[in-house]
């Protein structure tokens, strides 16, 4: 029997017009590259989206074509998010911080038509410039500097906006953006969200449990709008009619907290690289902020230290801990304590806390272990997170699925290894390639990083395995002090000593003054192993203290 309702698509012009017909006053603040603060409201957002779609539309913009941004976060790339799909077209961001030969393969693979591109920006186009074919490049032109040859006014092309603009008819299954995936070996693969999956996402990102984004909010979104749709806040600052501020270029603990200050901001989302310097300035002198009360942090992107998390808490700020990937749109899980477990012990809260969390509604979670079969959801017992969803990519662009990445029966496979307990919560405990197997049993280099960030002295930790002739593989720690501080491998090899089981121990420590960084921000461990994986057992570990 059918239905009596009606078969409403699920697009992204619907948040479009929300925002605008319900929220005008809402204020979006940005942070611009000569640091100068710009604003403007929802009602001039709605207005100049529009704008952009409108003229997309007669610049021969059509449905389905590509518009690639190379933007950082601001008003303009908000327009971006809302414009290029409303106008039919694809919202392809692009990392800035990619290769030029990685951007070159991307922006051809994807047949970018157009680009939007920030002034600032321009030396990052023209390292791959005459290797792709933009049909027409629109300069958000922040300096007021003139433009060269072959270089088009974003300003002037929205200028020639009538406001007479219907939107073309879409399909909610339609492409609305894409973006690639920034994985370290092999290619990079497109995956393509429709306006259907975007809405489900966005919406998901709301809820009371997962992100719990309302009206009263102001958020800042750290997290890169280049990558993995800056997890849905844009959209989910739109649905909801929340405040936004952007901070442009300036990512640094002292701008974040300047903004979070002056603009009151009640929730952020950003890699835990980002709080762990936030959170060195809030340590050195907290007083010297006077935050918004209630202030929530989304953490995601690699694992948040149940340290981290402790810490603050001491600051009255609540980190919410998630986890997803470019394929899931990329919010799967979130670590919202369920009421029951908020009544236990101290220690256990933040056990559960410093999880992954438990799926998102419609998406489908199981962790398989090397025999195919569902591990014991025993909180113990490790395998693969599969998901599967209706924001979960079902495949890349021009590319066969394959074995490696999707099962016979449909599911996505992602490549992190976790536990799951009976309550469902997953607990990463490593990406596949990054285990460390020694004689035979795995160590998982998320935890023992995780802890090591929780001595006072460290600021950050990566772990490798290193080659091992008689254990096959062994832990490595590379280990950043804070400044000023001290400590000696044998002070953070007590650290750890209750912790784990002697065979878990680094065998090797080594000290730094910086860890590599990938284009999203997480720690480098190819280059870490480039660097430290040739070494053998017993190697002197440098033992330098800063
Ligand atoms: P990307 O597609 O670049 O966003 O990277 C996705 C990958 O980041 C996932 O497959 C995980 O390996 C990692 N990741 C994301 N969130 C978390 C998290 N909360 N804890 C641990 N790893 C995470």
């Amino acid at each position: 029997m059918e239905s009596t309702m009606m078969d409403y698509p699920l697009t992204v012009p619907h948040i479009l017009e929300r925002a605008g017909r319900y929220f005008p006053k809402v204020e979006i603040v940005s942070r611009l590259p000569d640091k100068s603060m710009h604003r403007t409201t929802y009602r001039e957002f709605y207005r100049r989206s529009r704008a952009l779609a409108e003229t997309l539309r007669k610049a021969g913009l059509n449905q389905g074509d590509r518009v690639a941004t190379l933007m950082w976060n601001h008003y303009v790339h908000l327009e971006a998010y809302f414009g290029i799909p409303a106008a039919g077209g694809v919202l392809h961001t692009l990392n800035l911080r990619l290769h030029p030969n990685d951007l070159e393969y991307i922006v051809n693979n994807a047949e970018d038509r157009f680009l939007i591109i920030d002034d600032v920006l321009l030396p990052v186009l023209e390292g791959f410039r005459s290797r792709v074919n933009f049909e027409r490049i629109f300069v958000v032109n922040h300096s007021g500097a003139p433009l060269a040859a072959g270089l088009e006014s974003y300003a002037d092309l929205i200028a020639g906006a009538t406001g007479e603009f219907a939107y073309p008819k879409i399909d909610e299954r339609e492409a609305a953006g894409m973006c690639y995936t920034s994985g370290t070996t092999g290619r990079p693969r497109g995956v393509v969200y429709s306006h259907r999956s975007t809405v489900l996402h966005s919406y998901n990102c709301v809820l009371a449990s997962t992100m719990r984004v309302s009206a009263s909010d102001v958020i800042l979104p750290v997290v890169p709008m280049f990558h993995a749709n800056a997890w849905g806040v844009p959209y989910a600052a739109a649905i909801m009619g929340a405040g936004l501020v952007f901070p442009g270029p300036y990512l640094d603990g002292e701008s974040v907290l300047e903004l979070f200050e002056r603009e009151q901001v009640t929730f952020s989302a950003g890699v835990p690289t980002v709080w762990l310097a936030v959170l060195q300035l809030l340590e050195q002198e907290a007083s010297r902020w006077r935050l918004a009360p209630g202030l929530r942090l989304a953490v995601g992107g690699s694992a948040a230290p149940e340290s981290l998390i402790r810490a603050f808490d001491r600051f009255g700020i609540t980190v919410l801990h998630a986890w997803g990937m470019t394929e899931t749109s990329p919010v799967a899980t979130i670590a919202s304590l369920k009421p029951h477990l908020e009544r236990l012990p101290e220690d256990q809260r933040y056990a559960y806390r410093a999880k992954q969390g438990y799926a998102a509604p419609f998406v489908d979670l199981r962790v398989v272990g090397d025999d195919g079969k569902e591990v014991a959801p025993d909180g113990k017992s490790m395998g693969e997170i599969q998901v599967r969803g209706p924001y979960i990519t079902a495949g890349y662009f021009k590319m066969e699925p394959t074995a490696e990445k999707f099962t016979a029966d449909g599911w996505l496979r992602t490549g992190d290894v976790a536990t799951i307990d009976e309550e469902g919560y997953i607990k990463i405990t490593d990406r596949t390639k990054d285990l460390i197997k020694s004689g035979g049993e795995w160590i998982s280099s998320v935890d023992l990083e995780n802890a090591i960030m929780g001595h006072p002295a460290v600021a950050e930790a990566a772990v490798i395995a290193i080659p091992d002739p008689k254990w096959d593989e062994r832990p490595l720690a590379v280990i950043v002090l804070k400044p000023g501080a001290q400590a000696t491998p044998q002070d953070i090899e007590t650290h750890l000593a209750g912790k784990f089981a002697k065979w878990w121990l680094p065998d090797q420590y080594v000290f730094t003054d910086s860890i590599p960084r990938t284009s999203t921000g997480k720690f480098l461990k190819t280059a870490l192993r480039d660097q430290y994986g040739k070494r053998g057992p017993g190697a002197a570990a440098a033992t330098k203290v800063a």
